[in-house]
């Protein structure tokens, strides 16, 4: 296992992490033997967004009696209410949900405290100046938590983060798919413009956003890197290629200042899988060829989550309503955060009129109308 320093925290994370969201799937002492193998493999940081108590317990028991050999990516505003994911700002819920997470975690503190999953303006404007930050801050203050992090998927909130000054850490969503603009329909040139191993091509507010977090030692861990596995799959790829799980890491940590993916496992096939990386060829981690080999038709109507299509006179965030869409629509039942993050959308796919102004402004040809009824039949809102 390789490691790499996260940033201003001087960290050194292993460069394949831990997302533990699907720990919860399987019998505790399952999942448990599968975050102590990961750790037999160099494994070292291990993210922990999930309120439930069985998520939290089998990550605290999985770490227990090497908890200092680890490094907790713990949320703060992540609260579990009536059996239910909320995410929320509000202090009543926020302090014991995090009290909850320490107790269960161990060792009485927390690496990386995180502000939990903040996308929007109204989302920043309700967490900055309130209770809430200067509980994130007392945390710190007090040694509770050592490092104050932020989850988005959302590059202008990132941007925002890294200008505060005291936000040291990102999780962020990396993978070419929510990378590529359709800056370019040449796929051939997408990589115009390397410098040693960073790709061009990205969409620039996000290829700006990796420099800033470089510039100012912000380091980041990576969530999504598969795209919820669908860039696993031809079928569900928007490229319309699978990739595999070396190619799709190699990807992410060629990014400026990305310390460490954190895969999504509950399985040791998935684990294996990605630490296959360490002892993958060139030849194996390179996307490269992969990427450029798509044709723009092998994408069209699939969205891309580029945004193009707005302004929706509803108010519609389109991009982010196919999103988790997307990522609703690949699992045997919704998960409960996806499920949370597309409801907390104001509005949500249910508002649609089917005015179609979009559809003519998507460089991609995605039906949104279609979608948006699918969306709305899907979530039930
Ligand atoms: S078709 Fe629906 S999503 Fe598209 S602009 Fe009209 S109201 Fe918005
Ligand atoms: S629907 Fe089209 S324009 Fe809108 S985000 Fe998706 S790909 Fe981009």
């Amino acid at each position: 296992m390789k490691y790499r320093m996260l940033g201003k925290t001087g960290l050194m994370v292993s460069e394949i992490g831990f997302g533990g969201e699907w720990l919860q799937r399987h019998p505790e002492e399952e999942s448990i033997q599968l975050v102590q193998y990961a750790h037999t493999q160099g494994i070292n940081i291990i993210d922990c967004w999930m309120p439930d108590p069985k998520s939290r317990d089998i990550i605290g028991k999985g770490i227990a009696g090497c908890r200092d050999q680890w490094f907790v990516q713990g949320h703060i505003g992540s609260t579990w209410q009536n059996g239910q994911y909320v995410r929320t700002r509000d202090m009543r819920f926020v302090r014991p949900a995090f009290e909850d997470l320490l107790a269960r975690i161990g060792g009485g503190y927390i690496d990386l405290g995180m502000i939990h999953y903040i996308d929007s303006q109204d989302d920043w404007d309700a967490a900055m100046g309130t209770d809430y930050i200067r509980y994130v801050h007392e945390l710190r203050d007090k040694g509770i938590i050592r490092h104050i992090g932020i989850s988005t998927h959302n590059p202008r909130i990132a941007r925002m983060a890294v200008e505060t000054g005291f936000i040291e850490m990102i999780l962020f969503s990396v993978n070419p798919a929510f990378d590529t603009r359709p800056a370019t329909e040449d796929m051939d040139s997408l990589f115009a413009g390397w410098e040693g191993k960073r790709p061009g091509g990205v969409d620039p507010e996000r290829a700006a956003l990796y420099r800033l977090c470089e510039e100012k030692d912000v380091g980041i861990t990576v969530m999504k890197g598969f795209f919820g596995g669908r860039l696993l799959d031809a079928e569900t790829s928007p490229f319309g290629v699978a990739f595999t799980p070396p190619q799709l890491i190699h990807y992410s940590l060629t990014r400026p200042a990305v310390a460490s993916v954190l895969c999504g496992y509950d399985t040791m096939e998935q684990l294996t899988a990605a630490l296959a990386y360490e002892t993958a060829s060139d030849e194996e981690k390179d996307f490269a060829p992969l990427l450029a080999s798509t044709s723009l038709q092998a994408r069209i109507g699939q969205c891309t989550y580029c945004g193009h299509c707005q302004p929706c006179p509803m108010n519609i965030d389109i991009a982010m309503v196919n999103k988790f869409y997307d990522l609703a629509a690949q699992q045997e039942h919704i998960p409960d955060s996806v499920r949370s993050h597309y409801e907390a959308l104001r509005p949500t796919a249910s508002a649609c009129v089917g005015c179609r102004s979009c559809e003519s402004r998507c460089p991609f040809g995605v039906g949104i109308h279609e979608r948006m009824k699918k969306a709305a039949a899907l979530f039930g809102v």
